[in-house]
């Protein structure tokens, strides 16, 4: 794959560690071993997470563009906004960030800690609007970057989750690449990735990355949006543009594109009861702290998934954990408890 001809600009320590879960893989049955890749833990940059692989590179664009101020958007706690913010504080850019009212709350504090909190103190303009959960391009974010301009800066507009950018999907077919290495190192392959998908590019890269030693169709998404019609559709597009931009050399069937829709309910940022067992499960087993918006739904998509008998005995499960537990914060009634 051609992703070397892409500027990257670095924005996190390097390949992330893959670790084995055995208190984890003990509980689930022991008869399928889970591993986790923790993209969590890829950054100093305000608590890291996915979008920074995908901004390293499109910083570069931004930086050619002769851009001032970076623009973006997502909901109140955004994780994704977060980085922007972070990115653009590392840069030595300004930051506007449109926070949509994506999640119904009951905690009193859920837009003024976590995500936000880290967003505004690393002076990010944060503003927040009343539009309900939505992962298309959205007139608010349009707006903003046309306030920018009327106030005479040079806006670089990054839509939800970096994913519709042109760039979108290479950080992530940079992740399967470094997957490969490790696998190298380690002396065995991974049966299953296992990931949550929303906006689509971490999973669109991915499958991409992997179609090169083709087995995208071992890129389990479980989507946590609750419109997957919608994701998969964005989904499959930033997959063709990104096979494209690194010359897969082929196209990608529908087929090659797993999204497992039984998880999400009941609704994007809501955790169900089983998504908190999931985060209970893996915070007790190996200090593993999942969200009940992202990675909560992943972990107990592939929970479920162990359960039920859909990896074959003996498999290797290798869980993408993509950060998130800053949104925690927002969640404190929630886990009064525990
Ligand atoms: N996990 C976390 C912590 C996220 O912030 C996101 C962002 O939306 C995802 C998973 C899903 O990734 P994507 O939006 O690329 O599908």
């Amino acid at each position: 794959l051609r992703l070397d001809r892409f500027e990257k600009y670095p924005l996190t320590f390097g390949p992330t560690p893959i670790e084995h879960l055995p208190r984890l893989t003990a509980a689930l049955g022991g008869k399928v071993q889970i591993y986790a890749k923790r993209d969590d833990c890829n950054s100093g940059l305000a608590m890291g997470g996915n979008k920074l692989r995908k901004l390293e590179y499109i910083v570069p664009d931004a930086i050619a563009a002769g851009a001032d101020t970076l623009v973006s958007i997502g909901g109140v706690q955004s994780n994704h906004t977060r980085m922007v913010a972070a990115t653009a504080a590392k840069i030595g850019m300004k930051c506007v960030v449109i926070q949509e009212s994506w999640v119904p709350h009951e905690d009193a504090v859920y837009d003024r800690v976590g995500n936000i909190l880290m967003t505004r103190l690393m002076g990010a303009d944060s503003r927040i609007m009343p539009d309900g959960f939505d992962i298309g391009i959205r007139k608010s974010w349009e707006d903003a970057i046309q306030s920018v301009k009327d106030a005479g800066g040079k806006p670089y507009g990054i839509p939800a989750g970096a994913s519709v950018h042109k760039y979108g999907g290479l950080g992530y077919v940079g992740f399967a690449e470094e997957v490969r290495r490790q696998e190298a190192e380690l002396g065995f392959k991974f049966d299953y990735i296992i990931v949550c998908v929303v906006t689509g590019s971490t999973q669109a890269g991915m499958i991409v990355g992997f179609a090169a030693d083709d087995r995208a169709d071992r890129v389990i998404g479980i989507d946590a949006s609750g419109t997957p019609a919608q994701t998969r559709s964005q989904v499959r597009e930033i997959v063709d543009r990104t096979a494209d931009l690194v010359e897969l050399g082929r196209a990608v069937r529908d087929d090659e594109i797993v999204i497992l829709e039984d998880y999400a309910y009941p609704a994007y940022g809501v955790p169900s009861k089983e998504t908190n067992e999931a985060i209970r499960l893996a915070a007790r087993t190996e200090a593993m702290i999942t969200d009940p918006v992202y990675e909560g739904k992943s972990m107990q998509g592939m929970i479920d998934l162990v359960h039920k008998g859909y990896f074959p005995e003996g498999s290797r499960v290798l869980y993408a954990h993509l950060g998130g537990a800053p949104a925690l914060n927002g969640y404190a009634y929630t886990y009064r408890n525990g």
